[in-house]
């Protein structure tokens, strides 16, 4: 989660570069493309959506690509009615097959269509509740992040390893069936199998899971391969 001090360096250091320094209108223009990226980058900070994420082009995926065609886009497509019914989506599959991928094209989707997001991993909200406990602001702006248009919550399920913790179980628990109830939607990623994550989270989770969300499995494949490669050309390493 982001400070509000670490929001306003972030917005300053942003637009020196990217506005001040656009070679087109020197941060003259406001209608220049420069300022809309600007806007979107900040939310998409405020977000903490992943950076190598924030401008992902969609013809930059050759992974799971029916699965990015058939449902995500659709869902993207389909947005608001998402909004309306809380539906979700739930991506399970290995490290490195794209479920961060392709949740944070979604949240970067909704936020170019002035939604309100979030993303943030299981070790992050356990650790983030924690700072709450001593920090009221903290506390007050995890409340209000979790409460976005889109929660998406990435390693679901790798807390419940390393807590042993009943307390920080049923606050995660008690987030998640919230926005269940409430019909706000998330997007979920798992490494775990689905008979793995209901004994995790319970059979009333579960169902609702089931009930409200469109489950995807993800193909194996490596997507960091890919990076990998682009680094290795664009720095000459080849
Ligand atoms: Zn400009």
């Amino acid at each position: 989660m982001r400070t509000k001090k670490e929001l306003e360096n972030f917005i300053f250091l942003h637009k020196m570069k990217f506005v001040y320094g656009c070679k087109i209108c020197k941060g003259k223009n406001p209608n220049c493309k420069c300022s809309i990226r600007h806007k979107i980058a900040v939310t998409a900070y405020e977000s903490c959506i992943p950076q190598d994420f924030w401008w992902i082009n969609a013809d930059d995926i050759d992974n799971n690509k029916d699965i990015f065609e058939n449902t995500v886009k659709v869902y993207v497509k389909n947005m608001n009615k998402a909004l309306n019914g809380g539906y979700g989506l739930l991506f399970i599959g290995d490290n490195g097959v794209g479920k961060t991928y392709f949740i944070s094209y979604v949240l970067m989707e909704a936020i170019k269509k002035g939604r309100t997001t979030y993303f943030t991993t299981m070790p992050d909200l356990d650790c983030n509740i924690k700072r709450g406990f001593k920090d009221q602001e903290i506390e007050r702006r995890l409340r209000l992040m979790l409460t976005s248009d889109f929660l998406a919550i990435d390693e679901l399920g790798k807390e419940r390893s390393k807590n042993n913790n009943n307390y920080m179980d049923s606050q995660i628990e008690r987030i998640i069936k919230g926005r269940l109830d409430d019909n706000q939607p998330m997007l979920l990623a798992t490494n775990m199998d689905l008979e793995t994550l209901e004994k995790a989270y319970g059979p009333t989770i579960s169902s609702i899971l089931l009930g409200k969300f469109q489950i995807v499995m993800m193909e194996p494949g490596d997507y960091r391969a890919k990076l990998r490669g682009r680094m290795l050309k664009d720095m000459g390493y080849e």
